[in-house]
């Protein structure tokens, strides 16, 4: 691709599922840029702390650049041939049903759809799931219950237009930053505005939460069942919405049978806590339900969700301006996933595999030899069938399942022992990757194009501003080039990313007329230049985006505008496909009610169009045990996404949390004997971790949470999915990852040790360590067991024959010793270990790294770990943008700062994405709180 260096790529954020809108620009010198899209609809010129850091993330480090069979570097021919020979002669001995694609909210949907077709339409199978089943699969089955159709019925100005906002198993401000920051500015325009957060932690979304409700794992049903019990006992419903567009009301209600002490059981709330809420649910017409991770990720799930639909339904909130229930979901396109597909009980264009007349059409549309009969594997069971020889080639594609899948053990086990396994990916080494048999290279974000949908159901263009480095190829490519290995040439002829959107477009009109909720079908023409110049539309595509360009104009079907008009709901908005005008402010997006919306007049996509009701009855989740007393939750933290593959090369996202940890309530940490910055072991039946104690009163006593990011790429053993048990919803067969019995002891360190390191060290021989990128190389925390020899370990890790100047000190009877190595003025590392954790401070540490060291005395100083005399602390890093820690925040709050924006306007924290500012507020309270005392 030819590059235009002056001007700007309007692209999308390859991370959450918010979708931000990105403007990328390449300068003449090479460097790159990247700002908010103020014409996105999504963020209105936001980004998030991830998303300023993208331009980091980009380099050829690590990345796979040619392919590879068995670790031998090969050309794309011999590659591709081999996938296809093998998985076709799989197909031919042990059926279709032997092999298998998982794949990746991370792809596009272009590359998305092809590998769907290929497997459903061609293999003949349904063994194609997603690691977006991991994410949202309880939403679409709850979705698909309630609505006949997986349909996410608002918009994200809804979160603006509501008066009333409960967020449930959603920590925003972390996961789904600029939907939080949204609510935090229209809240601060309109402080009518109410936000209740439900989460068993206080996350640092409670910042914007009149009420925080710190409900007991899994104890959603019971509470949203019993809302719906209060909404009919104090005549909070809208009968005439009930008996007009629904039915199983009645049932529902009569399934809602726990008392209010019976509900404040099986949530942990009080009683006076629950009315609180339920009145303010009562009293509010335009309330949105926010939820996520926390709701989806249990083996209740689906039923959590469609506990939150039934009362939206019998409040008719749903489809009208500031109403509705809302998931959002994690990845940037598992709503692009969604639509094509992707989940092994899934068709294409939102159709059923169960359903014969569905599979027919698909078919004929595909013209294709077969159509899988029935739902293939979903993600668990695809690993289990993987692990029992019943699946025997396997292609893994833009994901990490040895990291990220439940007791990831087991997965990593099955994998190895799997007798054929392809991986797709950009990076050379992940802990899947270094399994594969063949490793295929794929464009990244940046170099690759196509579409993403964002939770709102927008789909917006990723594009290319960069070239594709090395031979590395598009994903749809590669996956067209098995196809065409394999003897299916015509139906796998694409030109380009535009022909494959075009085909999925009409798909969706295809013998639609309003049966089917998507539908964008106005675009089933388009042309490769529209197409490269579609600005971001919310579907349905309710008409032709532009009937001078050749498109197949299509009016709406009446069923369609029953569905999106009515009552109260916002009439269609047609696509543009020039872009909106910029905004004035970041502060002000457009509120103008024009998102599409569903359902406000009902037309809900079950045979009879009206929504269902769903009886449910809760149940207990109780997995504790006297050996394993805890309940572990597993989740997000700001700065990091997913396996850290894009996030971990940035060294200001990899500032904030810099190691794994294991947040313990107070009382927990008493009870087990366990100090804040301990080492522990958190263990399951499956597995256990080595990681840091937090110990925070935002925990819920009971429980600990741990992230899910590291992998043993950063860490000697932090792979929290390896403790998660393989239990999943029975509907969704989504994984239950916040509610897993665990215990957790005190590792018993002889020493602790910090380092800092010019290069990336090669084996680290500690038996905890987690290593992240700082300005200028890395930084390791670690502990070792008592019995080691610590000059040797320095030694094992700094490499014994180096060259350069060596300073050592050891400190054989206080415990302590120290070490730098210096190449010419250079600091090559510098290492610190104490019977203690390691007092020293990380970011002194870390600038030596940048410093010239020609003078002895700072050689000196680095070994004694002690900064000079005028040389501030910063601490723990808060604000990632311009770099402020937790120190320099508490000393500007003890100098008269009292606010997030004199804090601003001070350090500059918090005035760039934003992403910090409730943590800076925390850190503002917590001063005034001890200077109160
Ligand atoms: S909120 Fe942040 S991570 Fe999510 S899409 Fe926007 S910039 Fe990216």
């Amino acid at each position: 691709m030819k590059i235009d260096e002056a001007r700007e790529v309007r692209t999308t954020c390859p991370y959450c599922g918010v979708g931000c809108g990105v403007l990328a620009k390449v300068a003449a010198d090479g460097e790159i840029t990247v700002r908010g899209d103020p014409d996105h609809p999504a963020n209105f010129g936001r980004l998030c702390s991830k998303g300023s850091a993208l331009a980091e993330t980009i380099d050829l480090d690590g990345r796979l650049l040619y392919p590879e069979i068995h670790g031998r570097r090969t050309g794309w021919d011999e590659a591709l041939d081999l996938v296809a020979s093998t998985f076709s002669q799989t197909i031919a001995e042990h059926g279709p049903d032997a092999v298998a694609f998982y794949v990746s909210g991370q792809l596009l949907t272009e590359d998305y759809y092809v590998a769907n077709k290929l497997m459903k339409g061609f293999i003949g199978s349904a063994n194609i799931d997603t690691n977006s089943r991991l994410c949202m699969a309880s939403s679409v089955a709850g979705h698909r219950r309630a609505f006949g159709s997986d349909t996410v019925p608002g918009s994200y100005e809804d979160l603006e237009l509501a008066d009333l906002i409960v967020l449930v198993g959603s920590n925003l401000g972390w996961c789904h930053p600029v939907l939080y920051q949204r609510i935090a500015a229209a809240r601060e325009k309109r402080p009518e505005m109410k936000v209740v957060l439900i989460d068993p932690r206080r996350t640092m979304t409670a910042d914007i939460a009149d009420m925080h409700l710190a409900i007991a794992a899994d104890g959603d049903v019971a509470l949203f069942t019993g809302l719906l019990a209060y909404l009919g006992k104090n005549d909070a419903l809208d009968r005439a919405y009930i008996a007009a567009h629904t039915t199983g009301f009645e049932g529902a209600i009569a399934a809602s049978s726990l008392d209010l002490a019976g509900i404040a059981a099986a949530t942990g709330l009080g009683e006076d806590e629950l009315v609180r809420f339920y009145s303010l649910f009562a009293a509010t017409a335009k309330t949105v339900t926010v939820y996520s991770q926390g709701v989806n990720q249990s083996s209740s799930g689906t039923d959590k969700v469609n506990a939150i639909i039934n009362c939206h339904l019998a409040t008719g909130r749903i489809g009208k301006p500031g109403t509705g229930p809302f998931s959002v979901t994690g990845q940037p396109n598992a709503m692009g996933g969604r639509e094509v597909g992707g989940l092994a009980n899934m068709l294409a264009a939102h159709m059923e595999i169960e359903n014969p007349e569905h599979r027919g059409r698909v078919q004929r549309f595909w013209s294709a030899p077969a159509i899988a009969e029935k739902p293939g594997l979903k993600a668990v069971e695809m690993f289990q069938a993987v692990a029992d020889g019943r699946i025997r080639a396997l292609w893994i594609m833009a994901t990490n399942p040895v990291d990220s899948m439940p007791d990831a053990d087991a997965v990593e086990a099955a994998i190895k022992a799997c007798p054929f396994v392809v991986v797709s990916d950009v990076l050379a080494m992940t802990d899947t990757v270094r399994h594969a048999h063949v490793r295929l290279p794929a464009a990244a974000w940046g170099e690759k194009d196509g579409s993403v949908t964002n939770s709102e159901r927008r789909i917006s263009r990723q594009r290319a501003f960069l070239p594709v480095p090395g031979e590395a190829r598009a994903d749809w490519w590669i996956i067209a080039e098995v196809a065409k290995r394999m003897g299916i040439a015509e139906a796998f002829s694409y030109a380009s990313p535009a022909a494959i959107f075009a085909e999925h477009a009409a798909l969706s009109a295809f013998e639609n007329d309003g049966a089917r909720d998507f539908d964008i079908g106005a675009y089933s023409g388009v042309d490769a230049k529209t197409y490269e110049e579609l600005a971001p539309f919310q579907w349905p595509a309710p008409a032709s985006p532009s009937s001078s360009r050749g498109g197949s104009a299509r009016a709406l079907s009446e069923a369609k505008q029953a569905a999106l008009g009515g009552v109260g709901g916002a009439s269609p908005t047609p696509p543009r496909l020039s872009r909106p005008a910029a905004q004035s402010s970041l502060a002000d997006p457009p509120l103008k009610g024009e998102g599409i919306r569903f359902f406000a007049n009902g037309g809900y996509y079950t045979p009879d169009r009206k929504a269902r009701f769903i009886a449910i009855h809760p149940t207990a989740h109780i997995r504790t045990s006297p050996d394993y007393p805890l309940i572990l939750n597993t989740g997000r933290i700001r700065d990091h996404w997913h396996t850290m593959t894009r996030t971990g090369k940035s060294q200001r996202l990899s500032q904030h949390m810099a190691e794994p940890f294991a947040e313990i309530h107070p009382l927990d940490a008493q009870h087990f004997a366990i100090g804040d910055a301990n080492i522990v072991r958190v263990s399951t039946v499956h597995g256990e971790v080595l990681v840091r104690a937090l110990v925070t009163a935002r925990q819920r006593p009971g429980s600990v949470f741990v992230p899910m990011h590291w992998t043993d790429q950063f860490s000697a053993r932090a792979r929290v999915d390896a403790l998660v048990a393989p239990i999943t919803d029975a509907i969704s067969g989504q994984p239950a990852s916040k509610n897993i019995a665990a215990r957790v002891e005190r590792f018993a360190a002889a020493a602790f040790g910090f380092a800092v390191l010019a290069e990336r060290p090669g084996l680290i021989d500690a038996d905890y360590w987690s290593l992240a990128r700082c300005a200028a190389g890395w930084r390791l925390e670690l502990a070792l067991e008592a019995g080691r020899d610590w000059p040797v370990f320095a030694a094992s890790l700094f490499g014994a024959d180096a060259q350069g100047e060596t300073l050592a000190y050891h400190d054989v009877a206080g415990g302590h010793y120290r070490f730098a190595r210096f190449a010419g003025s250079r600091l090559a590392g510098a290492l610190y270990l104490a019977p203690k954790p390691v007092a020293v401070s990380r970011s002194w540490a870390v600038e030596q790294l940048s410093a010239d060291h020609a003078d002895r005395r700072g050689r000196l100083a680095i070994v004694a770990g002690r900064p000079g005399g005028n040389t501030v602390d910063r601490g723990a890093v808060v604000c990632s943008c311009f770099g402020v820690g937790a120190n320099q925040i508490a000393e500007a709050v003890r100098g008269g700062c009292t606010s997030v924006e004199a804090i601003g306007a001070t350090l500059h924290a918090g005035t760039n994405c934003g992403s910090c500012r409730a943590e800076i507020r925390t850190i503002i309270e917590a001063r005034r709180l001890q200077a109160a005392e």
